[in-house]
Protein backbone atom coordinates (compact mmCIF):
# COMPACT_ATOMS: atom_id res chain seq x y z
CA UNK A 1 0.00 0.00 0.00
CA UNK A 2 2.92 2.50 1.11
CA UNK A 3 5.12 0.77 -1.49
CA UNK A 4 4.13 3.74 -3.95
CA UNK A 5 5.96 6.27 -1.48
CA UNK A 6 8.60 4.14 -0.92
CA UNK A 7 11.04 6.97 -1.69
CA UNK A 8 9.68 9.70 -0.14
CA UNK A 9 9.00 7.59 3.02
CA UNK A 10 13.17 7.36 2.90
CA UNK A 11 12.99 11.00 3.57
CA UNK A 12 10.39 12.10 5.76
CA UNK A 13 9.51 8.47 7.55
CA UNK A 14 6.26 6.62 7.75
CA UNK A 15 4.41 8.87 9.95
CA UNK A 16 4.83 12.22 8.02
CA UNK A 17 3.45 10.19 5.07
CA UNK A 18 0.32 9.12 6.80
CA UNK A 19 0.05 12.69 7.20
CA UNK A 20 -0.08 13.83 3.84
CA UNK A 21 -2.22 10.57 3.48
CA UNK A 22 -4.70 12.46 6.18
CA UNK A 23 -4.26 16.14 4.48
CA UNK A 24 -7.26 18.57 2.55
CA UNK A 25 -6.10 20.62 0.66
CA UNK A 26 -7.56 23.78 -1.44
CA UNK A 27 -5.95 24.79 -5.02
CA UNK A 28 -6.96 27.98 -6.57
CA UNK A 29 -6.06 27.45 -10.16
CA UNK A 30 -6.07 24.84 -12.82
CA UNK A 31 -3.36 26.48 -15.33
CA UNK A 32 0.11 26.62 -15.01
CA UNK A 33 1.00 26.53 -11.47
CA UNK A 34 -1.99 24.48 -10.58
CA UNK A 35 -0.87 21.87 -12.41
CA UNK A 36 2.70 21.66 -11.80
CA UNK A 37 1.32 22.13 -7.42
CA UNK A 38 -1.03 19.13 -8.65
CA UNK A 39 1.06 16.60 -10.42
CA UNK A 40 3.36 17.00 -7.21
CA UNK A 41 0.89 16.72 -4.48
CA UNK A 42 -1.11 13.59 -6.49
CA UNK A 43 2.41 12.15 -6.61
CA UNK A 44 3.08 12.63 -3.25
CA UNK A 45 0.00 10.99 -2.18
CA UNK A 46 -2.25 13.69 -0.37
CA UNK A 47 -5.56 12.24 0.84
CA UNK A 48 -7.94 15.55 -0.24
CA UNK A 49 -7.45 17.80 -2.84
CA UNK A 50 -10.02 20.72 -4.23
CA UNK A 51 -8.99 21.83 -7.05
CA UNK A 52 -10.90 25.46 -8.01
CA UNK A 53 -10.68 27.07 -11.44
CA UNK A 54 -13.50 28.24 -14.46
CA UNK A 55 -11.55 28.57 -17.43
CA UNK A 56 -10.90 25.96 -20.49
CA UNK A 57 -7.74 24.66 -21.72
CA UNK A 58 -6.62 27.09 -24.81
CA UNK A 59 -4.03 26.10 -27.40
CA UNK A 60 -1.65 28.25 -25.69
CA UNK A 61 -1.88 26.98 -21.96
CA UNK A 62 0.15 23.51 -23.01
CA UNK A 63 3.67 25.30 -23.66
CA UNK A 64 3.09 25.39 -19.83
CA UNK A 65 -0.04 23.99 -17.85
CA UNK A 66 1.74 20.14 -17.61
CA UNK A 67 -1.69 17.99 -17.16
CA UNK A 68 -2.94 18.79 -20.77
CA UNK A 69 -2.79 18.19 -24.29
CA UNK A 70 -3.89 19.02 -27.61
CA UNK A 71 -7.27 16.23 -26.89
CA UNK A 72 -8.09 18.69 -23.52
CA UNK A 73 -8.46 21.50 -25.94
CA UNK A 74 -11.91 22.94 -24.96
CA UNK A 75 -12.12 20.79 -21.85
CA UNK A 76 -12.65 22.70 -18.49
CA UNK A 77 -9.39 22.95 -16.39
CA UNK A 78 -10.51 21.27 -13.70
CA UNK A 79 -12.10 18.07 -15.40
CA UNK A 80 -9.06 17.97 -17.87
CA UNK A 81 -6.54 17.88 -14.98
CA UNK A 82 -8.68 15.43 -12.43
CA UNK A 83 -9.20 12.70 -15.27
CA UNK A 84 -5.62 12.47 -15.74
CA UNK A 85 -4.73 12.98 -12.10
CA UNK A 86 -6.83 10.14 -11.53
CA UNK A 87 -4.26 7.88 -14.04
CA UNK A 88 -1.63 9.06 -11.85
CA UNK A 89 -2.91 8.30 -8.38
CA UNK A 90 -6.33 7.10 -8.30
CA UNK A 91 -5.99 6.58 -4.19
CA UNK A 92 -6.30 10.55 -3.99
CA UNK A 93 -9.58 11.67 -3.62
CA UNK A 94 -10.29 14.53 -6.13
CA UNK A 95 -12.93 17.56 -6.02
CA UNK A 96 -13.08 19.39 -9.63
CA UNK A 97 -15.16 22.95 -8.98
CA UNK A 98 -15.83 24.94 -12.17
CA UNK A 99 -16.27 28.16 -10.10
CA UNK A 100 -14.17 31.04 -9.33
CA UNK A 101 -12.86 32.52 -5.89
CA UNK A 102 -14.53 35.21 -4.22
CA UNK A 103 -14.93 36.96 -0.93
CA UNK A 104 -18.14 35.20 -1.20
CA UNK A 105 -17.32 31.49 -2.58
CA UNK A 106 -14.01 31.11 -0.54
CA UNK A 107 -15.69 30.19 2.99
CA UNK A 108 -17.61 27.06 1.34
CA UNK A 109 -14.73 25.80 -0.97
CA UNK A 110 -12.05 26.35 2.08
CA UNK A 111 -14.22 24.29 4.58
CA UNK A 112 -12.64 21.39 5.78
CA UNK A 113 -9.19 22.44 4.07
CA UNK A 114 -5.65 22.29 6.42
CA UNK A 115 -3.95 24.68 4.10
CA UNK A 116 -4.67 26.48 0.39
CA UNK A 117 -2.44 26.85 -2.31
CA UNK A 118 -2.43 30.28 -4.30
CA UNK A 119 -1.98 28.80 -8.21
CA UNK A 120 -3.88 32.25 -9.19
CA UNK A 121 -2.45 34.62 -11.75
CA UNK A 122 -3.78 37.75 -10.14
CA UNK A 123 -3.78 39.89 -6.82
CA UNK A 124 -7.08 40.64 -6.43
CA UNK A 125 -7.95 36.85 -5.31
CA UNK A 126 -4.66 36.35 -3.55
CA UNK A 127 -5.95 39.65 -1.74
CA UNK A 128 -8.99 37.49 -0.85
CA UNK A 129 -7.41 34.34 -0.27
CA UNK A 130 -4.78 36.30 2.58
CA UNK A 131 -7.89 37.75 4.15
CA UNK A 132 -10.00 34.84 3.96
CA UNK A 133 -7.02 32.98 5.96
CA UNK A 134 -6.28 35.01 8.21
CA UNK A 135 -9.10 35.78 9.07
CA UNK A 136 -10.29 31.93 9.59
CA UNK A 137 -6.88 30.84 10.72
CA UNK A 138 -5.72 28.75 7.86
CA UNK A 139 -2.18 28.47 6.08
CA UNK A 140 -1.60 29.25 2.94
CA UNK A 141 1.16 29.23 -0.07
CA UNK A 142 1.72 32.28 -2.10
CA UNK A 143 3.21 31.77 -5.50
CA UNK A 144 3.22 34.27 -8.04
CA UNK A 145 5.40 33.80 -11.58
CA UNK A 146 5.89 36.24 -14.43
CA UNK A 147 8.31 36.10 -17.76
CA UNK A 148 10.97 33.70 -15.96
CA UNK A 149 10.70 34.78 -12.54
CA UNK A 150 8.60 33.90 -9.40
CA UNK A 151 8.45 33.29 -5.86
CA UNK A 152 6.74 31.64 -3.31
CA UNK A 153 6.47 31.50 0.35
CA UNK A 154 4.06 29.82 2.99
CA UNK A 155 2.14 32.29 5.46
CA UNK A 156 1.00 30.73 8.25
CA UNK A 157 -1.54 33.33 10.05
CA UNK A 158 0.08 35.17 13.61
CA UNK A 159 3.18 33.77 13.15
CA UNK A 160 4.61 34.42 9.35
CA UNK A 161 4.93 37.59 7.60
CA UNK A 162 0.78 37.76 5.28
CA UNK A 163 1.09 38.81 2.12
CA UNK A 164 0.23 42.70 2.90
CA UNK A 165 3.15 42.40 5.20
CA UNK A 166 5.69 42.26 2.48
CA UNK A 167 3.22 43.65 -0.97
CA UNK A 168 2.36 47.24 0.72
CA UNK A 169 1.01 48.33 -2.92
CA UNK A 170 0.36 46.80 -6.19
CA UNK A 171 0.26 48.49 -9.06
CA UNK A 172 -2.86 47.74 -11.59
CA UNK A 173 -0.51 46.81 -14.24
CA UNK A 174 0.20 43.40 -12.60
CA UNK A 175 2.52 40.91 -14.46
CA UNK A 176 0.60 37.92 -16.09
CA UNK A 177 0.97 35.81 -18.54
CA UNK A 178 -1.36 37.42 -21.07
CA UNK A 179 0.95 40.60 -20.83
CA UNK A 180 4.27 39.73 -19.93
CA UNK A 181 4.96 36.43 -21.30
CA UNK A 182 5.81 32.81 -19.59
CA UNK A 183 8.47 30.55 -19.73
CA UNK A 184 7.55 26.80 -19.01
CA UNK A 185 10.67 26.23 -16.69
CA UNK A 186 9.68 28.73 -14.05
CA UNK A 187 5.83 27.70 -13.91
CA UNK A 188 7.55 24.17 -13.29
CA UNK A 189 9.52 25.04 -10.55
CA UNK A 190 7.50 27.46 -8.37
CA UNK A 191 4.72 25.00 -8.79
CA UNK A 192 6.89 22.67 -7.02
CA UNK A 193 7.92 24.78 -4.47
CA UNK A 194 4.73 25.56 -3.71
CA UNK A 195 3.87 21.73 -3.54
CA UNK A 196 6.74 21.43 -1.40
CA UNK A 197 5.91 23.84 0.84
CA UNK A 198 2.33 22.90 1.67
CA UNK A 199 3.60 19.04 1.88
CA UNK A 200 6.28 20.86 4.12
CA UNK A 201 3.70 22.67 6.32
CA UNK A 202 1.39 19.41 6.72
CA UNK A 203 4.55 17.47 8.10
CA UNK A 204 5.30 19.94 10.31
CA UNK A 205 8.51 21.20 9.06
CA UNK A 206 7.08 24.62 7.50
CA UNK A 207 9.30 26.71 5.51
CA UNK A 208 10.06 30.14 6.81
CA UNK A 209 11.31 32.08 4.05
CA UNK A 210 10.45 34.05 0.62
CA UNK A 211 12.26 32.13 -2.46
CA UNK A 212 12.56 34.21 -4.90
CA UNK A 213 13.83 32.88 -8.44
CA UNK A 214 15.01 34.15 -11.97
CA UNK A 215 16.23 31.52 -14.15
CA UNK A 216 16.93 34.24 -16.97
CA UNK A 217 19.93 35.91 -14.37
CA UNK A 218 20.71 32.78 -12.62
CA UNK A 219 18.90 34.79 -9.36
CA UNK A 220 18.17 32.24 -6.35
CA UNK A 221 17.10 34.12 -3.34
CA UNK A 222 15.46 33.07 -0.03
CA UNK A 223 14.60 36.95 1.61
CA UNK A 224 13.53 36.50 5.35
CA UNK A 225 10.56 38.70 5.85
CA UNK A 226 9.00 39.68 8.93
CA UNK A 227 5.51 40.48 9.72
CA UNK A 228 4.21 44.41 9.90
CA UNK A 229 3.42 45.67 13.19
CA UNK A 230 0.65 47.85 11.26
CA UNK A 231 -0.47 45.24 8.41
CA UNK A 232 -4.07 45.92 7.85
CA UNK A 233 -4.74 42.47 7.34
CA UNK A 234 -2.43 40.54 9.88
CA UNK A 235 -1.38 43.55 12.26
CA UNK A 236 -2.81 44.95 15.60
CA UNK A 237 -0.37 42.97 18.08
CA UNK A 238 3.26 43.12 18.88
CA UNK A 239 5.73 40.88 17.14
CA UNK A 240 9.31 39.73 17.47
ZN1 LIG B 1 0.25 41.13 7.48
Amino acid sequence: MLERYDRQIAVIGEEAQNKILNAKILVVGAGALGTSILNSLVRAGVGFIRVVDMDVVELSNLQRQMLFDEKDLGEKKVIAATNKLKLINSEVNLEPIVDRITADTIGKYALGCDIIIDATDNFSTREIINKYAIENNIPWIYGGVAAAFGMAKTIIPKETACLKCFMKKRTNEEYTARNSGIMNGITAVIGAIEANMAIRYIIGKPSTKLIYIDLFEDDFQTIEVKRDINCTVCGGEKVD
